[in-house]
């Protein structure tokens, strides 16, 4: 095995069978066969990027090109980085065991912001210089993409090019064009240059200079001569062309989701106005139920997975979702593949079809109506009234189901003490409503769980601002007063943890020079409770003259240049503006389907029609 050469630090790690690769279905590859080696880095643990669906469909996108390879590395978990920097073995992929120095490209994904310092700290345990401008070209290109490249800035100055988008057909010609340029001998501000003016979705930071104003906003961000102002997102026009990895890797140890994951369709038609993915990944386009089915059974004969997800928002949506259960329920009951079909909305219809769906019968439901009353709903837009609330908890209860999931939030802009007990009061009417007939033996557990919201770009609340940390414990506690029996399950989120996350999320350039400081001072694994030290960070934060707050808790104007308005996600500032005003006047916009309400996004690609 290619990874032997580490035996010496596999035999003292909690768990080796992170570092091993060679799974069941791993892409080998001759190496005399390859000219540009690639290797795909998943700033977090083995188990949960192994559970990517993203990381899958790029890594196969790439690994179909003939002559490139591209391989895999994770964050190594606290106790191989410790024996790792002990032996001064370098951070390696998993295929070749071959450190990342030896690779033309390395690409990460970053799925949340607390993954910034896992990062920094694989770049570290890599040997690779932190910023672009100190790595010549003896050192791999550095690439980005994901969820957290919608506002790339905190991580702007580490990163040679930004892959914003959809990126299956987008890395592909990046690659493509890495190799023309390598054999022409170009160099690497060449590549990035060539590759920002002549491929779509492409962001390279080193050509955008930034200035600020004394207030620690943004004055100006100029982009160098020939480079494009805005960078637009790719998208995939038709999901049903596109490829779609069918032969998977399978790990040798349990991962977080260790199945198939069949994506069904891409975008939101709802308009939730915290909710970033709703907003970003639009428009909504699906892929046909018989490329969905015959995918699926691709997937099974190749892996042999027993169980079956969906992988979509929310698979209410999807308009032909009867067809397609009943098409995979034609295989999987005979091959005992269990299907579960993930949804927070609640309607009749899905109860209905998760009848049908014997798998998931009578197992705990999730619904996130996120807040306690209407009016707070109908700020953030969640088109749902109490009674259709209450109806859904009903047909669950009555379909035999005792224990129901309840996920909530709290410092949504305009908030108050009535909306926190409102949850409460909303979560005993579900209570009540399953004791208000007779369910002899049967006892109802609802579990509600409550995050901090965190304002996120290309929303309509990227404005806002984050409650304070007191402030949003202080609401934590009232609920918890407010709760008055043991049938309800209360959890919530560590404030601080939010109030981090949110620093990044509004953050800007500023913010690179405390991702050093924090791997300097050894933090990383920022989600992992058993990792996180807030104290740390607020050293961190004033060893580098930044005040978290500017970032968290400043509310900023509608004129004011956001640090990420380089980027056009497709979705309009003029809308956002719009939907956050409907907000502080408590109207509601329709779904997409109800009305199309302009907001922008069937512009990408061409002018198409949108939302079916
Ligand atoms: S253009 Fe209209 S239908 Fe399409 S995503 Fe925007 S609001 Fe929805």
């Amino acid at each position: 095995m290619k990874t032997d050469r580490y035996s010496y630090l596999l035999s003292r790690v909690e768990k080796p069978g992170r570092y091993t690769g060679n799974e069941y279905g791993e892409t080998q590859k001759d190496l005399s066969t390859v000219d540009t080696r690639m290797c795909f880095c998943f700033p977090d643990t083995y188990e949960i990027g192994m559970s990517n669906l993203g990381m899958k469909i790029l890594m196969g996108a790439v690994n179909h090109l003939d002559g490139v390879w591209c391989e895999k590395a994770f964050a190594p978990w606290v106790d191989m980085e410790a024996l790792m920097r002990e032996t001064g073995t370098k951070l390696f992929s998993l295929e070749t065991g071959d450190p990342l120095t030896d690779f033309d490209i390395v690409a990460f994904t970053l799925q949340y912001e607390l993954c910034y310092t896992n990062m920094v700290n694989m770049l570290s345990l890599a040997g690779i210089p932190f910023y672009a401008k100190d790595r010549g070209e003896e050192y791999p290109l550095i690439i980005a993409g994901g969820p957290c490249s919608y506002n790339p800035e905190p991580v702007a100055d580490f990163v040679d090019v930004f892959s914003i988008g959809e990126g299956e057909e987008a890395i592909p010609e990046l690659v493509e064009l890495y190799r023309k340029c390598k054999k022409e001998g170009l160099s690497k501000k060449e590549f990035l240059f060539k590759a920002a003016t002549t491929l779509e979705g492409f962001y390279v930071p080193s050509l955008y200079t930034v200035e600020y104003k004394e207030d620690g906003t943004i004055a100006s961000f100029t982009p160098d001569e020939g480079v494009p102002a805005k960078i637009q997102k790719r998208i995939i026009k038709d999901l049903d062309k596109v490829y779609y990895p069918t032969d998977a890797e399978v790990p040798y140890i349990e991962t977080v989701h260790d199945r198939i994951v069949m994506e069904i369709f891409r975008g939101c038609i709802r308009g939730c106005r915290f909710c970033q993915a709703g907003m970003v990944y639009r428009p909504y386009r699906e892929k046909t139920p018989d490329v969905i089915n015959a995918c699926a059974r691709e997937c099974f004969d190749k892996t042999g997975y027993s169980e079956m997800s969906l992988s979509c928002l929310s698979v209410s949506d999807y308009t032909r979702l009867p067809e397609l259960i009943d098409k995979l329920l034609s295989w999987t009951d005979e091959k005992k593949v269990s299907l579960s079909l993930p949804s927070q909305r609640i309607d009749a219809f899905y109860e209905e079809l998760m009848e049908k769906v014997m798998s998931v019968r009578k197992s705990g439901m999730t619904f996130a109506p996120e807040a306690g009353t209407q009016r707070l709903r109908d700020v953030i837009n969640k088109n749902i009234t109490e009674e259709e609330i209450l109806s859904a908890c009903r047909k669950a209860f009555d379909g035999g189901r005792n224990s129901l999931k309840l996920y909530f939030m709290n410092g949504l802009p305009t908030e108050t003490d009535e909306d926190i007990v409102g949850i409460a009061n909303l979560s005993q009417s579900i209570v009540d409503e399953f004791y208000s007939v007779k369910r002899p033996g049967r006892k109802v557990e609802v579990g509600i769980s409550v995050s901090c919201f965190v304002p996120k770009a290309f929303t309509p609340f990227q404005w806002e601002k984050q409650d304070t940390m007191e402030e949003l414990r202080r609401k934590q506690m009232l609920l918890r007063d407010n709760i008055k029996t043991r049938k309800i399950r209360y959890s919530w989120h560590e404030a601080k943890v939010s109030h981090l996350e949110a620093v990044f999320a509004k953050g800007n350039r500023t913010l690179s020079k405390a991702l050093v400081e924090a791997n300097r001072q050894g933090q990383r694994f920022d989600g992992w409770d058993e990792c996180f030290d807030y104290e740390k960070w607020c050293g961190i934060f004033e060893a580098v003259g930044i005040d978290p707050a500017f970032f968290a808790n400043r509310k900023m104007s509608f004129d004011e240049i956001l640090p990420w308005d380089h980027i056009d996600c497709g979705v309009t500032k003029e809308f956002l503006i719009r939907e956050c005003k409907k907000a502080y006047a408590e109207s509601t916009t329709p779904d997409c389907r109800t009305q199309c309400s302009a907001c922008g996004a069937n512009k990408l690609g061409g002018e198409r029609k949108c939302c079916r």
